[in-house]
């Protein structure tokens, strides 16, 4: 049977475009269709423009800070046209980063929808069809309000933020997860007064309680409105505002309103069902351990697959696709222990088993220092950091780590690695503390503050 191609790889996301490189990188013929712009959630709506937010939502604080410590300074007024210049010309560098480095590898790219016609068949939206041995579906996840509420399609989901014209004086976020809790923070450091509503009992649903508790309550320590256990009812359009009730009885009026209320794979309309592939409940492509769908010759990577919706874990799911079918290699994707970071502020960064899920399983010692950093007591500033690890009671490997602090994101990064070699907590006391820092707690917490 003859094919146009090796690999065809639909969506040029992070997951995507790392198979489709590295398969060409292979000598495999490779081809991939992307229907907006390259680089994906990550690049263009997601991970990167949130990040610069978060910077420059940062500098309020700082110059707060640097206030104290003796600077006469002023913080001045936030332009965010300017940032929004700054930052859209940003994603376009990036962009054309991610569509050289595929064309340097030879992958031939096709900016267009791309929808299957049978197991080895791609029809693009101009007609063209293409055939090929393998294909890759990477097309991600998209947001979405939630349309139960009256007047939802007022309000905008996480990837407006970045287009919007000014930065609204007043914002309502609805939702407790990630991306809800970030731009809290984001929108509270620009200047913008947040309300935040989460129908759930805390925020931050699946992480640790502990832990949980510790950021809702530095977020409303830093001004945001923080709401749990209510919802919004319905939203109206006024004059000059949106004017919305929430469960709770409460009439808010603000300039905008956000939901972050999950995200749904990319799986509708793509001819899916019809080829044979098994979708979930959520409409995710049900695929094996090594991301091969109940067709042999189509596999899925990334969010679409909603195994954990992280870049770097898609882009491990591309790489051990590649390994598997262009190497000759079977590689499963490893899942375990898998550092991640809410980037609030202070951020929270976390990996392995939370307190509970660990009490589930084996008998646990649990060490948590959480205290005023030196930077904050010294300017009287009230903002804790959290230090929390969980230790088997047996092994005494490190099951779980958790830290509330500036920059967590980076140091969780650092424990990832010790804690994915299987580290005890004798290793870590046998680790001598870097003096003075905030992060020497982590060596130093001598006894657990509770067995359980
Ligand atoms: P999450 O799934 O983390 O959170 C969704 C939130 O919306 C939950 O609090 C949920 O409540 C609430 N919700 C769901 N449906 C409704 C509804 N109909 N009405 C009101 N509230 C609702 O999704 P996010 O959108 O925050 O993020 C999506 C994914 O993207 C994350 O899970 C993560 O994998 C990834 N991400 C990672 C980031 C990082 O690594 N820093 C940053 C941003 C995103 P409930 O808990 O009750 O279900």
């Amino acid at each position: 049977m003859a094919f146009d191609f090796d690999l065809y790889v639909i969506g040029g996301g992070s997951g995507g475009v790392r198979a489709a490189r590295t398969a060409a990188e292979t000598g495999a013929r490779v081809a991939l269709a992307e229907e907006y712009r390259m680089g994906g959630t990550c690049v263009i709506r997601g991970c990167v423009p949130k990040k610069l937010m978060v910077f420059a939502s940062g500098y309020s604080g700082a110059i707060e800070a640097a206030r104290a410590y003796g600077w006469s300074v002023k913080a001045g007024a936030f332009d965010w046209k300017k940032f929004r210049k700054a930052l859209h010309a940003e994603l376009d560098r990036l962009e054309a980063i991610y569509r050289s480095n595929l064309e340097k590898a030879g992958v031939e790219i096709h900016d267009q929808r791309a929808t299957l016609d049978d197991a080895h068949t791609v029809r693009l939206a101009d007609g063209k069809t293409y055939r090929a041995k393998h294909i890759l579906i990477a097309t991600g996840g998209h947001s979405f309000l939630p349309d139960t509420v009256p007047g939802h399609e007022q309000a905008w989901t996480s990837g407006d933020v970045f287009l919007m014209e000014d930065l609204p004086k007043r914002v309502l976020i609805v939702g407790g997860g990630y991306i809800a809790c970030e731009f809290a923070c984001i929108l509270n450091g620009l200047g913008v007064a947040v309300t935040q509503y989460y129908r759930g009992a805390q925020i931050l649903r699946g992480f640790d309680d502990e832990a949980r508790g510790h950021i809702a309550e530095l977020m409303q320590d830093q001004g945001i409105g923080l709401h749990v256990g209510s919802d919004v009812e319905r939203i109206e359009k006024r004059a000059d505002c949106l004017w919305v009730k929430t469960t709770d009885g409460r009439e808010i009026e603000v300039d905008a309103m956000i939901y972050a209320a999950g995200r749904i794979p990319n799986s509708a309309g793509l001819g899916l069902e019809a080829v044979g592939v098994e979708l979930g409940r959520r409409g995710e492509i049900i695929v094996d351990d090594y991301s091969q769908t109940a067709v042999p010759s189509i596999f899925a990577v990334g969010d679409v697959t909603d195994r954990i919706n992280l870049t770097p874990v898609a882009i491990r799911e591309g790489a051990a696709f590649v390994e598997t079918v262009f190497n000759g290699n079977p590689t499963k994707p490893d899942h375990d222990l898998v550092p991640s970071a809410v980037f609030t502020q202070p951020e929270y960064g976390s990996v392995g088993l939370t307190e509970e899920a660990a009490r589930e399983q084996e008998p646990i010692e649990v060490y948590c220092a959480a205290f005023r950093p030196m930077q904050n007591a010294f300017i009287g500033k009230n903002e804790r950091v959290l230090f929390k690890l969980i230790v088997s009671a047996e092994s005494r490997r490190i099951l779980g780590c958790h830290i509330i602090a500036p920059d967590a994101g980076e140091l969780i990064q650092m424990v990832g690695v010790a804690v994915k070699m299987g580290a005890t907590k004798e290793d870590f006391d046998r680790t001598v503390a870097v003096h003075p820092t905030m992060s020497e707690e982590i060596v130093l917490m001598k006894s657990p503050v509770r067995k359980a």
